[in-house]
């Protein structure tokens, strides 16, 4: 076996920290890299380290943008009665492609999962509880994924919205927050990101009232 040079050793410890990187997709990117002119290296170290730097979580609704609180919160023409619930920010870029959706959005951040030791504190639900107290919002879409987290963070999520419900009718709000789930037909434990905007605009329009048992 012939020894590796250090600095090799250690770009490839860091690309195989990367999601869905193995150690054989590790070598091939790092020697694309080592191939790489001067320029555009400069050019790629320069991109990670400004997006890294610009690019944060919107302290209202947790998408990641350059502009605080984001570009989707700031945005006038959306409308604030209809909020939408995913996983993560990518899920925001996915839901953003429907036509019919001009809602505003509240990224998780992830999904619980026992296995993984994630709990409800280690989500933004609080916040989004929080969220539903003071902005006027009357339809909460409960759009995590359809595989096994997704739909138990769904019901979790559904119940504490429901206790919160009841407190806002007790400050005069008349009615009741609805919560709905886009409709059957979110390909079993497809990630919503992947999902092309054809089946994800016929998933939100026929979104219905979430069963919450
Ligand atoms: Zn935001």
């Amino acid at each position: 076996m012939i020894q590796r040079p250090p600095a090799l050793e250690k770009l490839l410890e860091i690309l195989r920290s990367l999601p869905n990187v193995g150690p054989k997709m590790s070598e091939r990117i790092a020697f694309h890299i080592l191939r790489m002119p001067e320029d555009k290296i400069r050019d790629f170290i320069d991109i990670l380290e400004a997006s890294h730097a610009e690019v944060r979580p919107c302290p209202i609704c947790g998408h990641w943008d350059d502009s605080s609180p984001c570009r989707v919160c700031q945005d006038p023409s959306r409308d604030k009665t209809v909020l939408c619930v995913v996983e993560n920010s990518q899920d925001v870029q996915a839901v953003s492609r429907i036509k019919n959706f001009k809602g505003i959005y509240h990224v998780l951040g992830g999904t619980l999962s026992p296995l993984e030791g994630i709990g409800p504190d280690d989500l933004q639900i609080t916040s989004l509880l929080k969220r539903l107290e003071t902005e006027p919002i009357q339809e909460v879409i409960l759009a995590t994924n359809s595989d096994m987290e997704g739909e138990s963070t769904a019901q979790y999520i559904s119940k504490q919205i429901l206790s919160v419900s009841a407190k806002i009718r007790g400050n005069g709000r008349p009615e009741g927050i609805k919560i709905t789930r886009p409709a059957q037909g979110l390909p079993s434990g497809g990630e919503l990101e992947y999902m092309d905007e054809l089946t994800l605009t016929h998933a939100f329009d026929g979104r219905r009232e979430f069963d919450r048992n």
